[in-house]
């Protein structure tokens, strides 16, 4: 048994990084950056009001009431061109350029209109309700560094410097197997000794959302040869195989569950033996998640995760969600780590690290606080439903109401 930090060091290690694509903007939110992003412009691009009003200079309006000439307009995406004399006025939009000699906008409510004269009702300060050229950013800034990944909110930024097509690293390819003698598929009906598959289509939508490409396959029943077989056709040694889709096995992970632990029909890994595959752990210091293994098989890494949904969904999010994000080189591969208080005590184990899955709520004091999740074991993902984030318990610790705990976002 390894420690987790170990297991997390080995992953870091056999995993590949893979190269660059371009991309349309549209497709683009979860993937990682090959490219610093730079503004290509100014913004605002010129000096910009900030109102329905009139351009004025400053100086024409210490005395009050002050009537001014009105001499045009500037509108957004047509500005006015002359220069702006003293007496002067310029009717203006929200968005539309300063006009040249003008120092500041009067907006529309404190001014008055009469014969093709403004009268302004109230003194303005120099660059009251101007946005300033560049006062946003200087044509040439960076706005974002290759390695980030790209989220909704990023979206305006990229569209407003003209990347409607831009460099990501490629999307690792992850096939999903599912073993068990006792699972069907989601649309079928158990029957006797039966229980549907619901750890293809979990971990479908996670690897997903960390930015791979993911395929379920064919679940296998717990019968060695078939599992041997299919293994090998998912990591393209079975060169027969029509439906193989492994060109390039070196973008490749395999995620197996269940079949990892020591009963007699726990057949995962002495599939992956008999095909010769390189083991490089199979046993972590982990709760939920102890008989996890990673391995490779003809430059496919391979993760066998314990059958057990929960224990699925912690284990893929400690160990394999980091590698999707390492092969796509993305800067923060690691979950986001914080700190909250427990509303209650919580267990820990004696001689594993936990990781529980809980809810997260905030008080009155603005503090976080930690909602355990009734568990009746490591299979109760519907208490999984209602997650957030998962809480650290060390080796032999249990935590108390109030104690200040190590959390992983989910
Ligand atoms: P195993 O790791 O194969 O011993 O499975 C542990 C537990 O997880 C058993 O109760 C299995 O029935 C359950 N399990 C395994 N695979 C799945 C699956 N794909 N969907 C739902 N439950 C599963
Ligand atoms: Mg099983």
């Amino acid at each position: 048994m390894i420690p987790i930090s170990e297991a997390l060091e080995i992953i870091r290690r056999e995993t590949f990084s893979l190269d660059a694509e371009t991309i349309d903007l549209e497709n683009s939110v979860g993937r990682v950056l090959a490219e610093n992003i730079e503004a290509d412009m100014d913004l605002p691009p010129f000096d910009r009001s900030q109102m329905d009003g009139f351009a004025v200079k400053t100086a024409d309006t210490s005395k009050l009431p002050a009537s001014l000439k009105i001499i045009g307009e500037s509108v957004a995406g047509k500005g006015f061109d002359r220069k702006m004399k003293t007496g002067e006025a310029v009717r203006i939009m929200t968005g539309a350029r300063l006009p040249d000699g003008a120092d500041a906008v009067q907006k529309v409510e404190l001014t008055k209109e009469k014969n093709g004269f403004v009268e302004i009702l109230e003194a303005v300060k120099t660059a009251q309700n101007i946005n300033r050229q560049a006062s946003e950013i200087t044509k040439g800034a960076q706005v974002f560094s290759q390695g980030e990944i790209i989220n909704e909110q990023m979206i305006a930024a990229l569209a407003s410097f003209g990347y409607a097509k831009l460099k990501v690293f490629r999307q690792p390819k992850i096939a999903i197997l599912s073993t068990g003698s006792e699972i069907v598929e989601i649309g079928e009906a158990p029957q006797k000794d039966q229980i549907r598959n619901s750890n293809s289509m979990m971990l479908k939508i996670f690897a997903k959302n960390a930015g791979a490409e993911a395929e379920i396959l064919p679940q296998v029943h717990d019968d060695f040869e078939t599992l041997k077989q299919k293994i090998a056709a998912a990591v393209g040694l079975d060169s027969g195989l029509k439906n193989s889709e492994i060109r390039n096995p070196k973008s490749k992970i395999l995620i197996i569950t269940g079949g990892v632990s020591v009963g007699d029909y726990d057949f995962t890994k002495p599939a992956l033996r008999e095909l010769g595959a390189e083991i490089f752990f199979e046993k972590v210091s982990l709760k939920p998640g102890k008989p996890t293994v990673f391995a490779r098989l003809n430059d496919v890494l391979i993760f066998g995760l314990p059958g057990n949904p929960v224990s699925v969904a912690v284990t893929f999010f400690l160990f394999v969600r980091p590698a999707i994000l390492q092969m796509q080189s993305a800067k923060n591969c690691k979950p986001k780590k914080g700190y909250a208080v427990c509303s209650d005590k919580i267990k820990g184990a004696k001689e594993r690290d936990s990781f529980l899955p809980v809810s997260l709520s905030t008080n009155e004091k603005g503090s976080l606080m930690i909602e355990s999740l009734r568990f009746s074991g490591s299979s109760n993902f519907i208490a999984f439903a209602h997650a957030d984030a998962l809480v650290f318990v060390p080796q032999g610790k249990n935590l108390a109401k109030n104690d200040v705990a190590e959390i992983l976002f989910l």
